[in-house]
Parts: C-alpha cells; structure tokens; sequence
C-alpha cells in the first residue's frame, strides 16, 4: 500500500462520497519545506515556531524571524495555507533569554501563551515579523495553550495594536485546542476566533493526567481515548454553530484509525508529519463520510482507548 499511496500523495484526501478533507503537514523547521510539498501537503498546519528562538543564544531579531517565515510562505506559494503557532515554550524547555523560575509542575505552570503574555514584547516582536514576511499574503496565526477567554482576549487586543501597522494584513486568528477547558468552553471561544486545532498530544495528557513524555505511562496516554473524542466533539459542534472550522494537528491526526474518526467527527484539517501524509490520504480515501461518521459514533461511546482500538473497521473500498 505504501507504495501505492506515495503514487497518489498529490490526489486529495476525498471519500467516496465526496467529502474532502485537508492534509497538511506539520513543520518544525522553514527549511522542511520543500520537502512538505514534493510529499503532496495541501498546506502547513502546524508550523512550530519555536526552533527559531532555540537555535539563537539571544532573542533572534524581527528580520531574522521574517526570513524564516517568509522561506515557508514562498516554498508553499499561492493557495496552501499556513498556520503559524506563536512561540510555545516554558516549564521544561527553557529560553536562556526569558526569565523562568523553575517550576515543581511545568507542565501545569508558565507555558505557551501564559508565557508569551507575561513577556508580552517577545509575541509582539513574532507578529511583527509574521505580518512583514506575510506582506499582504494571506496568513493564519495560532496561539498555543489557551486556557481562558480572557487570554484570547488579551492576545487579540495585542494583535490589534500590531496589525494596525500593516493595512493590507490578511490574517485568520485561531487558537489551539489542548487544554480540556478550552475544548469544553468552545462554544465561548468560537464567537471570537476564526479556527481552532486541536492538540490531541496535550489535550490527552490534560484529559488523561498522564504525562505525555512518562517513561512508563505515556503507552497509556491513547489520543483515540474517548474522553479525548468527545473532548473533541465538543469542540467541533461548537465550531459548526458559530460557523468555524476545526482541524487536528497533534499525533492523533496521523493515526489511520483516528484520522477516520477525526473525519467522522466532522474535523475538516488534519495536519502531521509530512511521512504520515500519503498514507493517511489513501486511506481517508476508502471510506464513505457516513461510515466515519458510524465509526466515530460508535469510537464516542466505547469504554475506553481499547474498546475503540478493537472496533472492527468497514473501509467501502475494501467490499468491492
Ligand atoms: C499538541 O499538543 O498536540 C501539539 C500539536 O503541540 P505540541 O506537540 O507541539 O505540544
Ligand atoms: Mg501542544
């Protein structure tokens, strides 16, 4: 199959009824680029930004920052999109540059966007420099760990003091979803933001209380977990009443089976590693959207990680 999936890696991610679902490609570096689309991305989904600020031993300056950003937006050129995450560190991965106290718990402590809005000037220095490499091109910006609608806000109200410098901006604001409260708040969120992704690597440690990286547990943090799914359901009917979009950009997306529930659950986007991407949209391809949508019924009410593992799978493309 792999073989076979690689010949079709550019053909779109369309069930056999005609439901299509975007593949994009996660990027933790401007220069994974090319490669992203020579492996058939529709776009990047995830573009971890952090790598810009670790490579330097002091914050890297807003030309330095537009240069990799703009690298992505010419490599993908015209109609793939790209979402950028802000700057998502803390707790365990330090920045020599920003002052962080060491943490008992840094999983629950300053990280993601807590951190960015106690040093405001580090997010705003980013957004400079996303809106310049952008130079009027469309763009979409994501926030990581979102907890509360007054962060949001506090973001949104940072960004419009910056996109007041660039007239011609065209930006699409979203927020990821990988904090269980802010999944369970969705429909708070959806009357304020332009899409959410959802983090299935995070929202499963939050959900499940295991540590992602746990040497021992971490096999038992499943994403397909169903506390994790309805988690996402939530998420997407909120969406879908306020007439938004979800796409999933955590681990959970590259998974066949739960990139078949994903799509039964109504998410639109999945974005992962760009290897996963052929695979992933071959075998999207076998399904009817009503059989995810039965699939990812029935993945809503298992018992557990297990019982949906050992759901047996109906693809149409493999009756005939
Ligand atoms: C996630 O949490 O699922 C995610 C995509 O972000 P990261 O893995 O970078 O924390
Ligand atoms: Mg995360």
């Amino acid at each position: 199959l792999n073989e076979e999936a690689y010949k079709t890696r550019f053909e779109p991610a369309v069930t056999t009824d005609g439901h299509h679902v975007e593949v994009m490609a996660n990027l933790t570096a401007a220069k994974g680029v090319e490669k992203a689309v020579e492996l058939g991305c529709e776009g990047v989904g995830l573009f971890r930004s952090e790598f810009i600020y670790m490579d330097h031993p002091q914050e890297p300056t807003i030309e330095q920052q537009q240069a990799e950003y703009a690298r992505v937006l010419d490599g993908l050129g015209e109609g793939k999109p790209l979402i950028v995450r802000t700057l998502d560190i803390g707790g365990d991965k330090p920045l020599p540059y920003m002052p962080m106290d060491e943490e008992e718990n840094p999983f629950l402590g300053l990280r993601g966007i807590r951190l960015s809005l106690r040093y405001p000037r580090t997010l705003i220095h980013q957004l400079h420099a996303l809106l310049r490499a952008a130079a009027g091109r469309p763009l979409r910006i994501m926030f990581p760990m979102v907890t509360d609608i007054q962060e949001w806000r506090d973001i949104k109200a940072l960004f419009d003091q910056v996109v007041a410098d660039y007239p011609d901006a065209q930006v699409e604001l979203g927020i990821m979803i990988e904090v269980p409260s802010a999944a369970m708040m969705a429909d708070i969120f959806a009357r304020e933001v332009d899409f959410f992704s959802v983090g299935t690597n995070d929202l499963t440690q939050y959900a499940l209380a295991i540590d992602r990286g746990h040497p021992e547990l971490s096999r038992q943090a499943d994403s397909i977990h169903p506390a994790v799914l309805r988690l996402i359901d939530t998420t997407v009917r909120a969406a879908q009443q306020h007439g938004i979009w979800v796409g999933v950009c955590g681990e959970l997306a590259s998974d066949p089976l739960g990139a078949a529930i994903l799509t039964g659950l109504g998410v639109r986007e999945l974005s992962m590693s760009t290897r996963a991407m052929a695979r992933v949209k071959a075998h999207i391809r076998g399904f009817s959207l009503t059989q995810t949508k039965e699939l990812a019924q029935r993945a809503l009410a298992a018992e557990n990680s297990a019982a949906v593992r050992a759901l047996s799978v109906n693809r149409e493309a493999d009756h005939v």
